[in-house]
């Protein structure tokens, strides 16, 4: 079990971040926010994915205007993301942005902050303070040398401190490194020193594969030391990619379950089926799933079920045939070509069986049977 930082909540729309909430799956549209309908659909995909809250890039007063249509027809809160002006701040809010996110210190002062906070105030909608180590002070770099942990929480805690100066409180803090190392050192201090919620990523993490792994291993620390109330993976890829891969870590700390988790054996000696090419066929048509499930695809009848037993269903292969089981029960055999479509049958139907079981006993008892944490 993960023992969670404390943290204060705030509200993104309908998304609560912080407290007891479910760690809350953000990403971020790479589409021109001024091109209203590839940033819908961009954002229909998204959600489709299982993504809670996005963001939009507003570079100009064009992409705010945009940002009101959009809003008007998003499935997910909004995340205006605004750099050096408050202008764009202030549009974004007006357009009906669910949060915006800023960097107070390159905001233009502190006269032009207080009128960003204000607005934000008057439309309860949360600010996001985003530290990057890239973009840190030239005082802050002297200060402290380069770029350091205590650099980056430093310049976490002066924009924390400049918008409590404007009397703003409904703050979630982001403090983002490339190296997961320093990413956790740089969290573990903020969050030593405060309890606003965290958005935890890993920045600029690098292309698909490379960026999976770095952010994997970097949001992974952090979540197993109980940091991080919402996360962003950042990846150089279709952000949808960011949104499974941010699911995989939740599910792989065991932190949240939606989706199909699949477990297939790295194949050996005593592997006489085609394993690879199943396992690939297997894990795309579990994509769309939302039922949270555990689906083994085992490289031998031997070993397969007993070193799958967590698994929920699962096949195992022989000489050409595989072996249907569920919950380490052997169930039958199937032809090899006949085992993805066999496997798939099975999870549907146990997926329908646990649907059944959480909206009938839940009326009873709804702690019961949600087999989601939510
Ligand atoms: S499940 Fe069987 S085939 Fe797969 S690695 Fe283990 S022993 Fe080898």
């Amino acid at each position: 079990m993960i023992k969670r930082h404390q943290t204060r909540v705030v509200q993104v729309g309908p998304v609560a971040i912080g407290g007891t909430a479910p760690i809350a799956v953000q990403s971020m549209n790479n589409t021109d926010t001024r091109d209203v309908a590839a940033t819908l659909e961009q954002i229909r995909r998204l959600a489709e994915a299982g993504c809670e809250i996005t963001r939009v890039a507003v570079p100009d007063l064009e992409a705010a205007d945009a940002l009101a249509i959009i809003r008007a027809q998003s499935p997910l809160p909004i995340v205006a993301d605004i750099h050096f002006d408050y202008r764009l701040a202030l549009a974004a809010i007006v357009a009906g942005a669910d949060k915006i996110r800023i960097n107070p210190g390159t905001i233009g002062g502190m006269d032009r902050l207080r009128q960003v906070a204000d607005a934000a105030r008057d439309r309860h909608i949360p600010i996001r303070v985003g530290v990057n180590a890239g973009s840190l002070s030239q005082a802050i770099l002297a200060r402290y040398g380069g770029v350091t942990a205590e650099a980056m929480a430093t310049s976490a805690l002066e924009a924390v401190a400049m918008l409590e100066q404007c009397h703003f409180y409904d703050l979630v803090l982001s403090i983002k490194a490339s190296e997961p190392l320093l990413n956790r050192d740089a969290y573990q201090l903020l969050s030593e020193k405060t309890d606003y919620p965290l958005h935890i990523g890993v920045t600029e993490a690098g292309t698909w594969r490379e960026g999976i792994i770095r952010s994997s291993v970097g949001i992974g620390v952090l979540l197993a030391m109980g940091l991080g109330d919402t996360l962003r993976v950042s990846l150089t890829a279709d952000p949808v990619e960011e949104v499974r891969t941010a699911w995989s870590i939740l599910r792989a700390l065991d932190l949240r379950r939606r989706g199909a988790q699949l477990i297939s054996c790295p194949t050996c000696g005593r592997t006489e089926v085609d394993l690879t090419h199943i396992a690939v066929q297997v894990e795309e048509r579990l994509q769309p799933l939302t039922c949270p499930i555990k689906v083994a695809v085992m490289g031998c009848a031997v070993n397969g079920p007993g070193e799958a037993r967590q698994a929920d269903v699962g096949i195992a292969g022989g000489r050409g045939f595989f072996l249907v089981f569920r919950e380490g029960r052997i169930l039958r055999r199937v032809p090899e070509e006949e085992a993805v479509d066999a496997l798939m049958a099975e999870v549907e139907q146990w997926c329908a069986e646990q649907h059944a079981q959480t909206t009938e006993p839940a009326q009873h008892n709804p702690q019961d049977k949600n087999p989601e944490r939510e």
